[in-house]
């Protein structure tokens, strides 16, 4: 069933929600991060405080990070520089070479790889195919990429699924 390739294993309201600790409990030594609404705001030039300080305490908790973006520009690159972390850019998620290249990078296999993203059909469902602990949360801003109406509201129908599917898992 499609369903289960788009819902996360967690689902969490803000990137900074995530629990590095809690992570490395899990078996996580690496993190994938999505750039857009998820890092930064869309269109957002510099990572917030609060982000900056999210990304510290991975590093503190043993983490490695490494940014997988469909973006292309240089404004993916500098955030990526100002957080101190790796960053694939032109990703084409959810096709799966560019969270294989991350992993490469961090050195660390799928099964111990966490993917923190705001969009379904591209973050979560490449996360899953490739096997990693994905991780959904709510996109930072409502402003995003013109992609099609249909699209947009194909996501929109499918997440209030996703979610529901994922506080009944999560209160049991
Ligand atoms: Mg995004």
């Amino acid at each position: 069933m499609i369903l289960r390739w788009l819902t996360p294993a967690c689902y969490v309201t803000s990137v900074v929600g995530v629990d590095p600790q809690r992570l490395v409990r899990d078996g996580i030594r690496g993190v994938v991060l999505d750039l857009d609404n998820t890092v930064v705001a869309w269109d957002a030039p510099a990572p917030t405080e609060a982000v900056r300080q999210w990304v510290d305490r991975l590093r503190r908790a043993g983490l490695k990070a490494c940014i997988v973006s469909n973006n292309f520009r240089d404004r993916p690159r500098a955030i990526a520089e100002a957080l101190g972390i790796p960053v694939v850019l032109a990703a084409v998620k959810p096709i799966p070479w560019a969270f294989r290249r991350a992993m490469t990078i961090m050195g660390i296999p799928a099964r111990q790889t966490a993917l923190i993203g705001d969009q379904l059909f591209t973050d979560i469902l490449g996360g899953n195919l490739v096997g990693m602990y994905t991780i959904l949360v709510d996109p930072l801003s409502s402003q995003e990429f013109p992609t099609t109406k249909l699209v947009r509201r194909l996501e929109r129908l499918v997440r209030a699924r996703v979610i529901d599917r994922i506080q009944a898992r999560q209160k049991a």
